[in-house]
């Protein structure tokens, strides 16, 4: 049989599952690909049994259940003082990802740009390439991972379709100012420019930063499609469940692929998650659990040779080794996982053309047993 003609001949399979595989294989810390390794809130798991009891278990409106999205909508007035209408602006998706994929398949022609910033979560480029768009990568600065935003000025042109923006930034945990959405507010006026804004970490913000949603403003809310993550909130990330929320105009069109996609998004779940999402405290609560557990991981890699690099959100912490070696951090990742027993994600794997500062990312979203141990592992390292 022939090889098929591949549509994404430059991409392999992606670092998160490699170094989790890695870590499987060398029983190994995972301190690799982004998931936390404690329990869930067991009021939500109780909430989506109840569910499933309750017979919620045919398909859902292909928008999302309407309980679902209202309860989104006066989430997102109660936080971001924006209005919004549930029926026509929001839409459940199984997972973050899949909106984001939605997002630029609804949006991108053959030979339409996208400007993205890179270090990239690692979908964004190949989700451009698959829909015929053309990339055009920008790095943020090192290593305190701002936006140029005199950059992206002289990258605009004709044929711009999208600007992609992830703040808290992963894997950088680099957080958007009022500053910089007052240059994109800039950038976009006046142009047909779609925002997609992935904001999976809304609520993991430290340091008194604060989130600077897309949906705080409404100018840019009507040409942007942003997108969440049930599973980075709730620390249920298998439950692969999200939303997009956006400019009416932008949802039809986003809507018309996701009907033929999934169609619909996991019943039961949306109708727990409905109930649990009247919880407040839940999700506000997040910021300092989490904080915690930066705080924790930074002094008990205190003294060890690797150097912090800031981070202000997410659940993701770098540190450079640039001043031990000059190896290339993913044979310096795969060494970690060998020799001392813990898995990362070498950053260079965040860039296209593989740009290596020598930086690693560890995510914390652990138990403080596993960060301890993982600490104790990584201070042998010399
Ligand atoms: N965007 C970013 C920046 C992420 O870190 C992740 C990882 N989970 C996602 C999107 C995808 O989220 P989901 O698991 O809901 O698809
Ligand atoms: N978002 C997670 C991370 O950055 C991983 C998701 C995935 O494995 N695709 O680690």
């Amino acid at each position: 049989m022939q090889v098929p003609k591949s549509k994404l001949p430059h991409t392999g399979t992606t670092i998160f599952t490699i170094m989790s595989q890695l870590a499987q294989q060398y029983k190994a810390i995972n301190l690799g690909q982004g998931f936390p390794d404690f329990d869930m809130d067991e009021e939500l798991v109780s909430a989506v049994n109840m569910a499933m009891l309750q017979g919620h278990n045919q398909y859902a409106h292909m928008n999302g259940v309407p309980a679902l999205t209202e309860a989104i909508a006066e989430k997102i007035e109660k936080l971001y003082h924006t209005k919004i209408d549930a029926t026509s602006q929001v839409t459940i998706t199984p997972g973050a990802t899949y909106a984001i994929f939605s997002a630029l398949s609804a949006i991108i022609f053959p030979g339409d740009e996208v400007i993205l910033f890179e270090p990239a979560y690692d979908s964004y480029i190949p989700n451009i390439e698959i829909n015929g768009g053309v990339p055009v990568r920008i790095p943020l600065t090192y290593p305190t991972y701002q936006v140029p935003w005199e950059i992206v000025l002289e990258k605009i042109n004709a044929k711009t379709k999208a600007i992609i923006i992830n703040t808290p930034h992963n894997p950088t945990g680099a957080v958007f100012s009022e500053e910089d959405i007052t240059a994109l507010q800039q950038i976009i006026a006046g142009t047909n420019i779609t925002v997609i804004s992935d904001e999976v970490y809304e609520h993991l913000i430290f340091d008194g930063f604060k989130h600077h949603s897309i949906l705080k403003y409404p100018d840019l809310l009507e040409n942007s499609l942003v997108c969440f993550s049930f599973g980075k909130t709730y620390h249920c990330t298998g439950w692969k469940i999200g939303y997009c929320a956006g400019g009416k105009n932008l949802m039809q069109e986003f809507r018309k692929v996701h009907q033929y996609n999934a169609f619909t998004t996991n019943a039961p779940v949306q109708y727990g998650l409905a109930a649990f999402l009247r919880n407040e405290t839940a999700y506000l609560n997040l910021a300092s659990f989490m904080q915690q557990k930066r705080d924790f991981f930074l002094r008990a890699m205190q003294g060890s040779v690797f150097q912090p690099l800031p981070s202000h959100g997410s659940y993701f912490q770098c540190f450079s080794y640039a001043h031990l070696h000059d190896e290339n951090d993913f044979s310096y990742a795969q060494m970690l996982v060998k020799n001392y027993g813990v898995a990362t994600i070498p950053l260079s794997s965040f860039y296209k053309n593989g740009d290596d500062n020598k930086v690693l990312r560890f995510c914390f979203a652990k138990k403080e047993e596993t960060l301890l141990k993982a600490a104790e592992k990584l201070h042998k390292v010399k």
